[in-house]
């Protein structure tokens, strides 16, 4: 178990005097030069940072977002969305069709991420290779990456006495009704089950980016600064990535602070996540028609089903039971599985369909719910309906199930309510808008009802924590906006390293995955320092 240890070296609002004095910035603005600038700390950026840095890059990371250690994780949800989370925990469409959750803060989404690792199976990777030429990623040939990435994060099966109540309905029933519920595997060095990974792991059991890439990109000399927003990227043979102060809005900035940063660099690469990298792209006029195109997010709905004894869903690690059987739907690679979610009470109680005396009903008996979440693998139609634009000012996201991919949702509702009713529930909660009610568990419940359930937007409640695959790579830029090398087509060395490369819908839960290919791309980078920064 790790200690609470504050990483002296990043460059936080309180340290702005100091290198303000050192360096002798004058006007607030702080310019300096870099072999690469890497935009946003989460998966793909750390890595990247480290990577870079340990290969004699000098690296400078902005990230937007503040750095948090654990003794300032706060069990307050309403506070800490506000700190660790991207629009305090709610990205919403435009059309208000999903609401999406990433992190925003030194380690981005793996600060608050549930600790799931998987790798694709083969016939995603396959597709990979078939349709956009991304070859050699096969889990079995992408070992050395995957392996690596596991023991830097501590990966290891989730040890049976850590399987809380919540995960348990998905083993319990999932078997009783035919299902193989698989124990999933973790990235943790210590974990006692304190159930607080979405908020920040408060005993650094958790092996977040911010105590792994990032310490190591610093130790091998990478500057990072947090509070600072990558604004714009302006190419020339040398880019300069103009980057400005973002305060945290529950601790008072100092008097003195550095208000833009403007970074010059021969090489940047963008790892801002897969809703803010393309709005810089967009903003920074770089990239072509794909950037912001077919946004995958794996489309997430929730069934809560209510139990006789306590299951307190937001005790215990996250994620520790997961069924795939649904995942490969008559062949075709696309499909859905089932998953726990810990939520605690605030998102919970935006997730139950119901006001007034219904909700409150619900919310006082909470701690005897489970809640089940269906992911689906989105994009079965082709391509996705989910899209990232900037225009006017301001970054906006767009989002509507494929019918494919709604269907995918059902078949996966139906499973998940089987799995719970055989689990014991007494009632269940179902996303869809039209109930106004739980429904009550009769023993001889058949659920192939949900088959024929409305998908479209307003009448089912989705969300995601995994956006992806917007700014995507292919071998042919007809198809995609960075190439295999994950540089932007038409933009020598402004690349995208993180999980806006994926060209079609990823299948698991994003953090592994992302983190193995920025490893491969980034090591592939880092061999090229002469040729890649000679001026
Ligand atoms: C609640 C939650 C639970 C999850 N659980 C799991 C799980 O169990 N397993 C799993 O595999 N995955 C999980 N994920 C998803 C996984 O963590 C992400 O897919 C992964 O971290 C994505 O990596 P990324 O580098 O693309 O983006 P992020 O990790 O989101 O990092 C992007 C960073 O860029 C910063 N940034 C954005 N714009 C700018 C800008 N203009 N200037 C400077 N910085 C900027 C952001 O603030 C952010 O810190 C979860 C995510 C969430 C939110
Ligand atoms: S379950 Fe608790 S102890 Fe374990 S990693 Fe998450 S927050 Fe840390």
């Amino acid at each position: 178990m790790g200690i609470p240890v504050f990483n002296e070296k990043i460059i936080t609002p309180k340290k702005h005097s100091n290198v303000i004095k050192e360096n002798n910035i004058q006007d607030g603005k702080w310019e300096l030069n870099a072999d690469v600038v890497i935009i946003g700390s989460g998966a793909g950026g750390a890595v990247a940072a480290s990577e870079l840095a340990r290969n004699g890059w000098k690296v400078v990371l902005v990230e937007e977002g503040s750095y948090f250690t654990p003794t300032q994780f706060n069990s307050d949800e309403f506070i800490s969305q506000a700190r660790l989370y991207r629009d305090a925990g709610f990205i919403v469409t435009e059309e208000q069709t999903l609401s999406i959750l990433q992190g925003k803060s030194i380690g981005g989404s793996t600060t608050v991420n549930w600790q799931t690792s998987l790798y694709p199976p083969d016939y995603v990777t396959t597709e990979w290779s078939e349709r956009f030429g991304w070859q050699g990623y096969s889990r079995e040939e992408m070992d050395p990456f995957v392996s690596e990435v596991h023991e830097r994060l501590g990966v290891h099966e989730v040890p049976d006495n850590l399987v809380n109540a919540n995960n348990n309905v998905l083993r319990v029933g999932g078997k009783k009704i035919g299902l193989t519920p698989q124990v999933l595997r973790n990235n943790n060095r210590g974990c006692i089950g304190l159930g607080r990974c979405g908020l920040g792991c408060p005993i650094n059991a958790k092996q977040s980016a911010f105590l792994t890439w990032i310490p190591d990109a610093i130790e091998a000399g990478a500057i990072v600064v947090s509070n600072m927003r990558a604004a714009k990227i302006k190419e020339g043979k040398i880019k300069t990535v103009i980057a400005e102060f973002t305060p945290d809005a529950y601790e008072k900035a100092p008097a003195e602070v550095i208000e833009i940063m403007e970074i010059s660099a021969p090489v940047v690469i963008v790892s801002a996540g897969a809703i803010e990298g393309p709005a810089l792209l967009q903003r920074s006029g770089i990239g072509n028609g794909w950037v912001g195109r077919n946004l995958k997010v794996h489309p997430t709905s929730t069934i809560f089903g209510k139990f006789d004894s306590e299951i307190k869903m937001f005790q215990g690690p996250p994620q520790s039971i997961v069924i795939k059987d649904g995942h490969n739907q008559n062949g075709t690679g696309y499909g859905f599985w089932l998953e726990a979610a810990p939520y605690r009470p605030t998102l919970a109680s935006s997730l139950v369909p119901f006001y007034g005396k219904q909700q409150f009903d619900v919310m006082k008996d909470f701690t005897k719910y489970n809640a089940g979440i269906v992911l689906v693998r989105d994009g079965a139609d082709g391509e996705a309906n989910a899209s990232v634009k900037y225009s006017l000012g301001r970054r906006k996201v767009y989002f509507e199930l494929t019918p494919t991919d709604g269907l995918n949702m059902l078949r996966g509702l139906k499973a998940l309510a089987e799995v719970t009713v055989a689990a014991g529930a007494k009632e269940l909660i179902f996303p869809f808008t039209r109930f106004t009610e739980p429904y009550k568990v009769t023993g001889n419940d058949n659920f192939d009802w949900i088959l024929k359930e409305s998908t479209k937007p307003g009448d089912l409640t989705v969300g995601s924590a995994h956006p992806h695959g917007s700014i995507q790579s292919a071998n042919d830029p007809e198809k995609g906006a960075v190439d295999l090398n994950l540089e932007i087509y038409g933009h020598k060395n402004i690349f995208v390293m993180d999980a806006s490369v994926y060209p079609t819908g990823l299948s698991v839960n994003p953090q592994i995955t992302t983190m193995s290919i920025v490893l491969r791309a980034s090591r592939n980078l880092a061999s090229q320092k002469e040729e890649r920064t000679k001026i």
